[in-house]
């Protein structure tokens, strides 16, 4: 299959194949035509499927064919939970839209309010918005969404669980009754499908594999382990030079920090992301890791929500996760368009049930792995600065071995510069 079928805007399909990308994810193939011909739709689709590209290229075909003197206003709403997310969006909106004359522009908080708002009294034609500062600013009057064409409502789910329905509610009711609304979420609820009832008309279901199922690209672990070693096994992981872009998931804000100093004093890169950082900091964070500057990321879940950057070959669940579903959008983080990863997770005796209650949600067991040369049996080791520096220090991409091919499936490398999608 390929994108020029799927009835995309000629300036648009240009943009794609510069973006390097040869066909269509199955997300993409199923939800473009529908919302090219106005669709509502909801999107069922595991993190890293494409989702972005699925519901921003016929959103964009259909702003192109506007008649060349609309009045002026914001024509396309999306909301998401997260700055990162939303940040995110703006920059595959901009690339996806690079040969069209549109703005775009974002709305979230932790920065100056008057960017944002001089921004929205200019009718940019496209916001990508997180719902609370979104709700300040119409407070305010400072946006106009009477002209408003498209809602999109991107990982629907995690914004019900952070408590954004009101927001949401809110927002929705000051938009113009005639819109196409689209929805994503990485599951599907009984709550979704209520909110479907309340945002949307009769829309279009696409559903791209099992409800809920972990990324197919992952290899995940188990590793069972006291907990006073987790940060000792988690070191003696590390020297593996094969882990070199490893995002690592903590419970609770102040244990990242803590861990970060400890890995930091044994000489591991690090990075931190999570919300008690300021705007500026995640974004330093998020882009040290991406250039590689770092070599860890140590992140909260709500932080690293939706989180795409290319080439993590490592998500460490250094704390097991409470629920399913952040299990799921954690490990979503690897394995992305198509590249391998692994997802590792510590598991002591208190995780025991959540570990049993995930195997019985995705289905099948995860495999149990031991660290070679480890001494499960050791007391934690104290803190030594002579340590400092050993083992940990080499920059990314040095000496790292080549990583195995899966067996039993297609190949899942990138090929030469272009990006192919698994099928
Ligand atoms: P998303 O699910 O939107 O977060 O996208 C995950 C990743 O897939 C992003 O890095 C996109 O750039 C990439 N991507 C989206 N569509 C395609 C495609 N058709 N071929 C290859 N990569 C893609």
């Amino acid at each position: 299959m390929s994108f020029q079928v799927l009835g995309l805007d000629a300036k648009i399909l240009r943009a794609v194949s510069e973006a390097g990308y040869t066909e269509p994810t199955p997300i993409q193939t199923a939800a473009i035509p529908p919302i090219i011909a106005g669709h509502d739709l909801i999107g069922i689709a595991q993190t890293g499927t494409g989702k972005t590209a699925a519901f921003t290229l016929p959103i964009l075909t259909k702003l192109a064919a506007l008649p060349p003197n609309p009045r002026r206003g914001t024509k396309v709403l999306v909301i998401a939970p997260t700055r990162e997310l939303v940040v995110q969006i703006e920059e595959n909106i901009k690339a996806y839209a690079k040969h069209l004359p549109l703005t775009v522009s974002t709305v979230f908080g932790g920065v100056g309010e008057q960017p944002q708002i001089r921004a929205l009294r200019s009718g940019t034609d496209v916001v990508v918005a997180c719902p609370g500062r979104l709700l300040d600013l119409m407070g305010q009057r400072a946006a106009d969404f009477s002209q408003l064409k498209h809602l999109v409502l991107d990982e629907a789910d995690r914004m019900l669980d952070m408590g954004f329905l009101p927001s949401i509610r809110r927002i929705v009711q000051a938009l113009p009754k005639q819109r196409q609304t689209l929805m994503f979420s990485a599951t599907l609820s009984k709550e979704i499908e209520s909110l479907t009832h309340e945002f949307q008309r009769a829309p279009k279901v696409v559903q791209i594999g099992r409800r809920a199922n972990p990324a197919e690209t992952v290899t995940q672990f188990v590793y069972e382990v006291p907990k006073h070693l987790k940060t000792s096994l988690l070191l003696h992981l590390l020297q593996d030079p094969q882990m070199d872009m490893v995002l690592i998931f903590s419970r609770m804000k102040h244990a990242a920090d803590r861990l970060a100093r400890q890995l930091e004093q044994k000489g591991v890169r690090c990075a931190t992301l999570h919300s008690n950082r300021s705007q500026n900091q995640r974004l330093k964070a998020l882009k040290d890791f991406k250039d590689g500057a770092v070599r860890v990321l140590v992140a909260t879940d709500i932080a690293a929500r939706g989180i795409d950057v290319d080439g993590i070959s490592h998500v460490v669940n250094y704390d097991f996760p409470m629920h399913v579903e952040d299990y799921i959008h954690r490990i979503g983080r690897t394995g992305r368009a198509n590249q391998i990863g692994d997802a590792i997770s510590f598991v002591t005796n208190e995780d025991n049930a959540e570990l049993r209650a995930l195997e019985r949600f995705i289905g099948r067991g995860i495999v149990r792995k031991k660290a070679e040369g480890f001494n499960y049996t050791a007391a934690a080791p104290p803190y030594n600065p002579a340590e400092e520096g050993r083992h940990f220090s080499q920059p990314r991409n040095q000496s790292r071995p080549q990583r195995p091919q899966h067996q039993g499936g297609q190949p899942r490398q990138e090929q030469s510069g272009q990006r192919r999608w698994r099928r």
